[in-house]
């Protein structure tokens, strides 16, 4: 068996993983050794070992959707990008790259177009995730510095979640602040979020915010501690931060948030008596029109508060992505030139200098949303979109799809065959998944860790820097990009950040410059700055010229959504537990989709009353920009006048489940970020006329008038369809088609058919008016272990199994333990906590994150008792 040391690819947590390969069978656990993690891994990491199947993988290099070799791709890449750039200048040309790239791939990407194409048009999926955080630090701190550790959140007085759903979205960091408070009863959490989210499980005080006015609690906030006299003023604009401030009384922030007055004091006062106290903060701050402002909101009251700077205190910005960080390292991002330098005359000489070019870009490029918006315009000519989904993930996705299928080149590195986005490439290159990749990638705590190949290339996949590099060569730019392995790219961008900095530059790893090759591959997991020689990081000095701290005086806005009488409800977006990004690695492995198998819309009950609408029942949720069709939660964590629905769904696992097809294009006007928390939506009960679940051996062709959610069970494919017109006679013919014998049930609006071929099951449909409650368990195993009996076969042709009881819905995905085992462990065993189902059941007992809705069942179970 071989053993590798490797890292999460999902969120910026970043834990280690140790990857194990036994007669070509692999397996996973987390790294006891890893600091980020010490031996944990939510579901999400644990299901690690079932994403990296070959099904759905890229294999092959494609030109105009033929299969072809790497020469012929990357000759067809060189001339088309050559053609454009000499017809059009350089600024026709754009990458779009993302926070899954290793650092060395980012680097490679961002030298190739600021350095040598000569554009500033390399943005990045981060842009949608954190870069209003990094305008926040920059303007306080002059540079991009995350002064916070996970070790930081553990040893707090006070812990702040804002705009945070901790506990699905960084799952390991929430358990380690759940123990920490475990282990420290006085430590106290406040969540600030409009929803009820799991998160709120370990919370002492949730405020249910209204969306969008963060800032006036926060400039409140400092406006309280003003009031104190016992505020820190000692940084360059804190006058006039602090005379923003002065209109925002207790009573005109709780007007502003929606909250009441005794709430607010509550806060500020947990605040302003904690000795030490931390903020981590997400999406729900970054994706807003004024989310850097929001950042200096937060940044500003750590300053005035004297909570920073210091163990257990500061402003955290959690990441999103695996390497979110890194790719802000190499400055793959428009807006910055490269290892945490600007567009300043300075900094362009010396990374010119260093670089060997004299084509280096000089002014910023265009940052996600105006890059697609100039895509649409014809302005931009050629994009190389890598490893992203931005068809899915950007607002207003119809526009971005309509200028994908207008732009002259689309190039795609991908790792998935199909995507939203990939179906508009001219060139797709097929790109290494996790497993495969060789290189280094950044935390959220600015912790630089190895992702370690333990799997060969599969196919004729390559290195994102290695096919950088030859498109590169083919441009004419070889001498830059000789390299013959990442840890060459990796030394080259150590040196860069260590190349004329006295300690004038933040980010500097220049001591990891000269590690030999073999030092890097043992590369512990270390945080920056690493400096060969003269970085003296304090936290407490500015990285600009005064070497001051930055104070920015903040008027708070509200979102640019407005609810009107058509659009009168405020839609969230955000990730749910089990699933990452557009799907492209979680889609397909079938523990992560028992959870939550489709699009769900989190409803209050005052608003589910007032436009009918029930749990389960489905709607179509739309803006002036789109519609999507999700299921309805009706629950009372949901802030009236607000929904939730998740933002991975995506034209490859739904049809109409795609989010960002109502959000609108509105972005920070400092960051680029959209605002994609809050759009003006109206919502509608759709009652179609029939439901079912379809499984089958092949794939089955549905009319396009359907709707449909796909769903990963093994072996099969599995749809749950709808629609107002019937299938029957399609499926019957399909059957007949394939000479299956057919098994027919029918009584009133309920219909249910299987399919038999030589004893095997070949297709199963259960439909009526509602959703049939079948359980997928037992169907999948009636594919494999065909029921034999004919009584057995009428019992699946009912949706039931004989032999075994149904599960219910999946709620511990570690364990596959459902709703209705878990509910008969309450009411007939007599399971009275977490902790006693755990025992009986093992759900909850591995990454925790179930825990949450373990908690609900038991309140639900304890309250129908009451009842009753
Ligand atoms: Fe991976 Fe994040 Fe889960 Fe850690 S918390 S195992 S990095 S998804």
């Amino acid at each position: 068996m071989t053993q590798t040391r490797t890292t999460c690819p999902y969120c910026g947590v970043g834990c280690g993983v140790l990857a194990s390969v036994r007669d070509g069978e692999v397996s996973v656990q987390g790294d006891d050794a890893h600091p980020a993690n010490v031996g944990r891994l939510c579901v999400k990491g644990a299901s690690l070992a079932e994403t990296i199947g070959l099904t759905g993988r890229l294999l092959h290099p494609q030109l105009d959707g033929q299969p072809v070799r790497w020469p012929q791709a990357l000759g067809a890449a060189g001339d088309r990008l050559r053609a454009i750039i000499a017809e059009h200048g350089p600024q026709a040309v754009a990458f779009y790259a993302s926070g899954q790239l290793l650092t060395e791939d980012y680097y490679a990407a961002n030298k190739l177009m600021k350095g040598f194409i000569g554009a500033g048009n390399i943005d990045t999926n981060s842009r949608l995730c954190m870069s209003s955080a990094v305008i926040g630090y920059k303007r306080a701190f002059g540079a991009d510095v995350v002064p916070c550790s996970y070790e930081d959140v553990e040893c707090s007085d006070l812990v702040v979640l804002v705009g945070s759903n901790a506990a699905w979205a960084h799952p390991v960091l929430y358990q380690r602040l759940v123990q920490a408070k475990q282990r420290n009863p006085q430590m106290k959490v406040v969540v600030i979020d409009p929803r009820r989210t799991a998160t709120c499980d370990i919370a002492d005080r949730h405020l249910a915010i209204a969306p969008g006015t963060d800032a006036g609690l926060f400039v409140g906030l400092l406006q309280t501690i003003a009031e104190t006299g016992n505020v820190d003023t000692g940084f360059t604009d804190a006058d006039a931060a602090l005379e923003l401030a002065a209109g925002w009384t207790v009573t005109n922030v709780a007007d502003f948030c929606g909250l009441s007055v005794a709430d607010v004091q509550a806060f500020y006062l947990d605040f302003i008596t904690a000795p030490r106290a931390i903020t981590l903060y997400t999406m729900g701050i970054n994706q807003s029109s004024s989310g850097s402002d929001k950042c200096n909101a937060i940044i500003n009251v750590h300053l005035a508060s004297g909570k920073f700077g210091r163990a257990g205190c500061g402003p955290f910005s959690l990441t999103g992505q695996p390497n979110a960080m890194g790719g802000r390292e190499v400055g793959g991002l428009a807006t910055m030139l490269a290892a945490h330098m600007n567009f300043e005359p300075a900094d362009l000489a010396r990374v010119a200098r260093f670089w060997g070019t004299e084509r280096l870009a000089q002014t910023p490029g265009l940052m996600a949303v105006d890059l697609f918006s100039a895509i649409g315009r014809g302005e931009v000519k050629a994009v190389w979109i890598m490893g992203t989904n931005p068809a899915v993930s950007l607002p207003d996705s119809h526009a971005v799809s309509r200028a994908l299928a207008a732009c002259p080149l689309v190039i795609v590195s991908e790792v998935a065959a199909d995507t939203d986005t990939s179906r508009y490439a001219h060139i797709r290159f097929p790109a290494l998944g996790w497993g495969e990749k060789n290189g280094t990638v950044t935390n959220s705590e600015r912790r630089i860790s190895r992702q370690r190949a333990f799997l060969p290339a599969p196919g004729e996949a390559r290195a994102d820097w290695w096919i950088i590099a030859q498109v590169a060569k083919q441009l004419g730019f070889a001498a830059a990009f000789d390299w013959q392995h990442p840890h060459e790219v990796f030394s080259e961008h150590a040196a860069l950040s260590g190349y004329e900095n006295d300690g004038q530059r933040a980010f500097d790893i220049s001591g990891l410059s000269e590690l030999t090759r073999q030092q890097w591959d043992a590369l512990e997991p270390i945080r920056w700055p690493v400096s060969r020689g003269h970085n003296k990081w304090d936290l407490n000095r500015g990285w600009r010229g005064d070497g001051q701290l930055r104070m920015v005086p903040v008027a708070p806005q509200g979102m640019q959504a407005h609810a009107e009488p058509l659009y009168p409800l405020i839609l969230n977006s955000g990730r749910i537990r089990d699933q990452w990004h557009t799907m492209t690695r979680t889609g397909d492995v079938p523990r992560l989709m028992q959870h939550i198998a489709q699009p769900i819309a989190e409803i209050a009950p005052q608003d589910a009353a007032r436009f009918g609408l029930h749990s389960d029942a489905l709607a179509r949720i739309s803006s002036p920009r789109g519609v999507m069709v999700a299921r309805v939660v009706v629950s009372d964590s949901q802030r009236p006048g607000s929904l939730f629905t998740p933002m991975h769904w995506n034209d490859c696992f739904a049809r109409q489940g795609k989010i960002n097809n109502l959000v609108d294009a509105v972005v920070d006007p400092h960051s680029g970020q959209p605002e994609s928390k809050q759009t003006a939506v109206r919502i509608a009960a759709w009652q179609p006329r029939w439901q079912g679940e379809l499984y089958s051996r092949t794939p089955v062709n549905l009319p396009t008038h359907l709707h449909w959610w796909r769903k990963a069970v093994p072996g099969l494919h599995h749809l749950t369809v709808c629609g107002d017109s019937l299938i029957q006679t399609e499926l019957l013919a399909l059957c007949q088609h394939h000479g299956w014998q057919i098994q027919v049930a029918s009584l009133g609006e309920t219909w249910h058919l299987l399919a038999w071929h030589q004893g095997q099951l070949m297709l199963g449909f259960w439909s009526s008016r509602a959703l049939p409650e079948v359980d997928a368990s037992l169907i999948v195993r009636a594919f494999s272990d065909a029921p034999q009996t004919l009584m057995a076969r009428h019992a699946l042709l009912g949706g039931r199994d004989l032999a075994r009881p149904a599960v219910g819905k999946i709620v511990c995905s570690c364990f596959s333990v459902g709703e209705k085992t878990i509910i008969e462990a309450i009411e007939k065993q007599g399971c009275s906590t977490p902790g006693e189902l755990g025992k009986m059941l093992k759900c909850g007992t591995n990454c925790g994150s179930c825990i949450p809705e373990l908690k609900a069942l038991l309140v639900c179970a304890e309250r129908k008792v009451m009842i009753s």
